[in-house]
Order: C-alpha cells, then structure tokens, then sequence
C-alpha cells in the first residue's frame, strides 16, 4: 500500500517552534487533517487540500485521515505541541488497532513536536528540573474519581505536575476541585506555574502559592505547574523570578 499518514507536532505556537521535519512532512502532504485553529498555523499551499474539524472530534479525524491515506495519498494529520501527548498520536493509533487490517499496512510517522510543559517550563526556569508527571485534568475519557486518585498518588511521592486540560467550557469545576485535592499533600508555599498561550502573541506566565492558586488563574489555553518540596523560586532585580526544581531529593514525602 503506498498511502503514508505522517502526525505532526506543530509545537505550541510560533513557527520558530517547528522542527525541521514537521516543515518538511507538511509541505510533503498533498491533505492536511486537524482541528481548524492548528491548521490556520500551517501556510496554505496550492494542491493541497485541508479538512477541518471540531476539537472533540478526533477519533472522527483520525479515522477519516487514515481512509484517505489507505487511497494512496500522501496524508498530515496537525497537532498542537506533540502529536503524542494528550492529541493525535493515540487516537490514531486507537482507529488503527480497531479499524480494517488494510490500515496496519500503511507507512505511518509520527514528527514530535516541542510539547506546552517544555514551553512553559523554558520561559520560567527549569520547574521539571527533577522527577514530574504530566496529567490531563480532562474526565471526557476517564473518570474524575481517577484523576484524584492519580493526584493524590504523584503529588504525595514528590512528583512535580505538568497539568494539562484544566478548564474547558464543558468543565468548569474540575481545576478548582484538584488545587484543592493538592492541597492535602502540599505545602501552602509550593510555587505554582499558569503559563498562558505560550509561544504565542497573548502569552502570559503568572507564578503564584499553592494557598493563592485559584481555579479564574487558568483556561483551556494554560498548562499549568504545581512544584514539588524541591521546587523553589529565586527573585531576581528587575527581572522575572526563576522557578526551579532542584535535582537533589531528600525527603520522602508522608
Ligand atoms: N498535544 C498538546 C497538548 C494538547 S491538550 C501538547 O503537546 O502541548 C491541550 C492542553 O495543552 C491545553 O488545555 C493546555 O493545557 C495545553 N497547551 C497547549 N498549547 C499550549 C500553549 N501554547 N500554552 C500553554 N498551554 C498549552
């Protein structure tokens, strides 16, 4: 079969975000998928043909993307940040493994992207400077019981947390509900990241307590960090502060 289905990080925003490889794989492709604002970033090309859809509806993509592939087309599916976290990669991978054998025949690549906890982390110092965990606060597909349980559980080992999704218009409780969650495990002081659009005109970083936090600081547009123990801040003379995790550990949290 000589279709080829390529998945592409887009990284989170500006060009200058783009690898190489992702610039290439999108002018190789002769049909672009992918939600309508990811794809108003790629420049338009003649011959090549695009076809946007809802955020919600990715399986639907995917699986449109990977029928079109399967005619022998040379098919780019767009993704904000990395194409393997939280976005396409998976619901591609779920429409292969469930969808017609033909399918597992095509040439299928995946082109990373530079994923929003770097980007944010970049701007603000080095919060991921030790162990984290990156969580989706989205319950579409899991239960929130779940999430609680997996904040409970990377918050109380020392994790630091990479918390993607935590607003949406369909979900407007969940992010307050988890700072509060945090809270049984983490110091009041525990320096806390709201990085905003990042990579993108309207960007803004905020660096607040955890006892501060709150759910307004954040929406779908915001990843955001919640340090460890280990987690400090470093005030600096007229510049912004440098949040960082240190990459010494010594206490076992309770
Ligand atoms: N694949 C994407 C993540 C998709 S989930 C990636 O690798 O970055 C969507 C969530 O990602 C948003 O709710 C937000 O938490 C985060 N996000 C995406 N782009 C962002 C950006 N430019 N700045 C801050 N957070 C961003």
């Amino acid at each position: 079969m000589s279709g080829h289905l390529a998945i592409v990080g887009l990284g989170p925003g500006d060009t200058r975000y783009l690898t190489a490889e992702a610039v290439e794989a999108l002018a190789a492709a002769q049909a672009l998928y992918g939600y309508g604002p990811y794809l108003d970033r790629v420049p338009v090309r003649a011959h090549q043909s695009r076809r946007a859809s809802d955020n919600r509806e990715e399986r639907t993509r995917a699986a449109a993307a990977l029928a079109h592939a399967a005619q022998g087309a040379r098919v780019a599916v767009v993704s904000g940040g990395d194409p393997g976290v939280f976005a396409m990669a998976a619901a591609v991978c779920e429409e292969i493994e469930s969808g017609p054998a033909s399918w597992r025949a095509l040439d299928v690549s995946i082109v990373p992207g530079i994923t929003a906890m770097l980007a944010v982390a970049a701007q603000i110092g080095a919060p991921l400077g030790h162990d984290f965990c990156a969580l989706s606060l989205s319950d579409n597909l899991k239960p929130w019981q779940l999430i609680e349980q997996r904040l409970d559980a990377a918050s109380g080992a020392g994790f630091v947390l990479a918390l993607y999704n935590p607003v949406s218009r369909a979900r407007p409780w969940q992010f307050a509900a988890a700072i509060e969650r945090l809270r049984r495990h983490l110091p009041p002081s525990t320096p806390v990241v709201f990085g905003r659009a990042v990579g993108r005109p309207d960007e803004r970083i905020n660096v607040v307590t955890l006892d501060a936090a709150d759910a307004t600081q954040a929406d779908m547009a915001t990843l955001v960090i919640v340090g460890s123990r280990e987690t400090r801040v470093i005030e600096r003379p007229g510049r912004s502060p440098l949040v960082y995790t240190s990459r010494a550990a010594t206490e076992v949290s309770a």
